[in-house]
């Protein structure tokens, strides 16, 4: 019996920026080169999960609650695996823990992303997770996001659309905001953009 084709959450988040982005990865032989602010990112947040070991849960709200990091989840059923930065777990709650190094908000790929992971919690773990929290290294701000309905079963679908245009090798419409593709380090694989 072959293996379900299992999609990650950070892909889920690669495929709200850009469908094509994942296409590549996944599908062709073409390496995505890791740009400077990448490599910036990365490190960067690796600082941020070792500063938070040394804090208390107070920017969660929480007062008390066991960390875990780097949790790797797997679920057949949903089609998902991936590895949480942090999760609090306090009794049979769970709060997925998201680092990252920007000055935006948390956008809808950032939301699906961590959807994904509550998802995979709830399924594996069997903990409830109604919401998560979403930490800004670089505005200090943790932002609440709420696992309703509607963005679980979004996140759902989409994981549903990655598993479809992998499995049929179809390369997906590119982004319908041009203007990511003038600093895409694979404009040159996409034909039909910029
Ligand atoms: S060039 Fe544009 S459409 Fe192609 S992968 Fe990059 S962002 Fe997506």
């Amino acid at each position: 019996m072959t293996e379900p084709l299992l999609v990650t959450p950070t892909e889920l988040r690669q495929h709200h920026y850009c469908p094509r982005i994942v296409f590549f990865e996944r599908c062709t032989p073409v390496q995505r080169r890791e740009t400077i602010s990448m490599t910036h990112g990365r490190e960067k947040h690796q600082s941020e999960l070792l500063k938070e070991r040394r804090r208390t849960l107070s920017r969660y709200e929480l007062t008390e609650g066991e960390r875990c990091y780097d949790v790797r989840l797997t679920s057949q059923t949903l089609g998902l695996t991936g590895e949480l930065d942090l999760l609090i777990v306090n009794g049979t709650r769970a709060f997925p823990v998201e680092f990252k190094h920007t000055l935006g908000l948390p956008d809808p790929g950032h939301k699906l992303q961590m959807c994904a992971y509550a998802l995979l919690v709830e399924a594996q773990l069997n903990l409830t997770c109604a919401q998560g929290y979403w930490h800004s290294s670089r505005t200090r701000q943790t932002h609440v996001i709420s696992f309703d309905t509607r963005l679980r079963n979004r996140t759902r679908a989409v994981i549903q659309t990655i598993r479809g245009f992998i499995h049929a090798e179809r390369c997906p419409p590119p982004t319908s905001q041009a203007i990511k593709c003038i600093d895409c380090e694979l404009k040159n694989f996409c034909g039909d953009t910029l």
